[in-house]
């Protein structure tokens, strides 16, 4: 640290120089998160100091918050589900275990079942719960193979996990079939739509996966990706409102003397960015920004089978993924575990940069 401090001037010109080595979102097409809505940005700079983790003392906010997990419950078809605002998909997943382990006690070896493409959240939060995670291979078609997830739920199975728009691919397990097995089961059904959850209900033709199937126990969603909230900003829902004090501790010197979220001081700022974007947008506002990523995915597909690159999957939510070995600089993509190039066509990848980037994928492999 420096002994003297030094002038603000000085401070924020280094600050520039750094933030010019960070990648320019014109280029990035491998990323889950997004140039954040200006009004999440008008709503987190009014929330800047608030602090969740004391909502005694900031009443409004947290009110805000409850308002959030209403507006998510209404869209997952349960308007008084539980639930509350965590830093992303990563605390989501381990808190809906911790919910399932709990639920569960007496069972000294718990096991849970999760698809191949889960999300490596769940490995941490096997890890920390001491959780045996037992994977199910997929089908052809990248989504959990449901015959395989019956076979390896036993009697020390605490929780069934279905993704609602996988990571990788852009695909959602048979969500529906899982909620029945998990209900004959009696064992909770947490479906991750980290990604998916603010795709799917905004989409024409999509199949449920949520509230609406009664063996959906939790759903992670997370505003900071397609919600365009600022970072850091996830939400879990619980089927039953007051699912989540089965985790609650006593917090002695703060407004509330109870506590059930995974962090303590919690930023208030992208809750409210993450209100403000669904309340400023609507559904309607929803539609047309989620349709417009569906349309690029397309465009984006049917540009690089045009070149001799084959998607590897039709995907369900806007993540393209592709056989091809080579992308020109500077863009930057990703390539999932099997070796394909990903691409998520995220609200600010727009179809001139979908155009831009097929025009230099062509020219390179011409
Ligand atoms: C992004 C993602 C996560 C992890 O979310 P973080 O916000 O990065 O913690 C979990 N599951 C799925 C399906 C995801 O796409």
């Amino acid at each position: 640290m420096l002994n003297k401090g030094c002038s603000e001037e000085e401070l924020f010109t280094f600050f520039s120089q750094k933030k010019r080595e960070d990648m320019d979102y014109n280029y990035i097409l491998s990323s889950m998160c997004t140039i954040p809505h200006p009004v999440a940005v008008r709503a987190h700079c009014m929330f800047m100091e608030t602090n969740l983790g004391d909502p005694g003392l900031f009443l409004g906010t947290a009110s805000l918050e409850k308002l959030l997990i209403m507006r998510l419950g209404t869209l997952f078809h349960l308007p008084e589900a539980g639930g509350y605002a965590t830093t992303g998909g990563t605390e989501s997943n381990i808190q809906a275990l911790r919910l399932a382990q709990v639920s569960k006690k007496e069972i000294t070896y718990p096991n849970v079942v999760v698809p191949e493409s889960a999300h490596f959240s769940f490995r941490k939060a096997c890890d920390l719960l001491c959780l045996e995670m037992r994977t199910v291979p997929l089908g052809k078609d990248f989504r959990m193979d449901t015959g395989e997830a019956a076979e390896q739920i036993d009697k020390n199975t605490v929780c069934l996990v279905g993704i609602a728009g996988s990571t990788e691919y852009g695909m959602v397990d048979p969500i529906a079939d899982l909620a029945k097995i998990a209900d004959s089961h009696d064992v909770f059904f947490h479906v991750d739509a980290a990604f998916g959850g603010l795709v799917l209900p905004f989409l024409n033709h999509s199949k449920p996966f949520d509230f609406s199937l009664p063996g959906v126990t939790t759903i992670a969603v997370d505003p900071h990706k397609m919600g365009m909230s600022t970072i850091p900003a996830g939400c879990l829902l619980t089927r039953r409102p007051d699912m989540l004090n089965s985790l609650n501790i006593e917090t002695p010197y703060l407004s509330v003397k109870q506590e059930y979220t995974l962090a303590g001081t919690r930023p208030g700022a992208p809750v409210v960015g993450a209100l403000a974007v669904l309340d400023y947008l609507g559904v309607q506002g929803m539609r047309a920004i989620i349709a417009g990523c569906m349309k690029n995915t397309e465009r984006l597909i049917a540009g690089m089978e045009i070149f001799g690159f084959p998607r590897a999957v039709t995907p369900d939510v806007n993540v393209a993924t592709f056989t091809c070995r080579e992308v020109p600089e500077p863009w930057k993509v990703s390539w999932t575990r099997h070796g394909h190039l990903r691409i998520v066509c995220m609200p600010h990848v727009h179809l001139d940069r979908i155009e831009a980037f097929l025009k230099d994928i062509g020219e390179m492999h011409a």
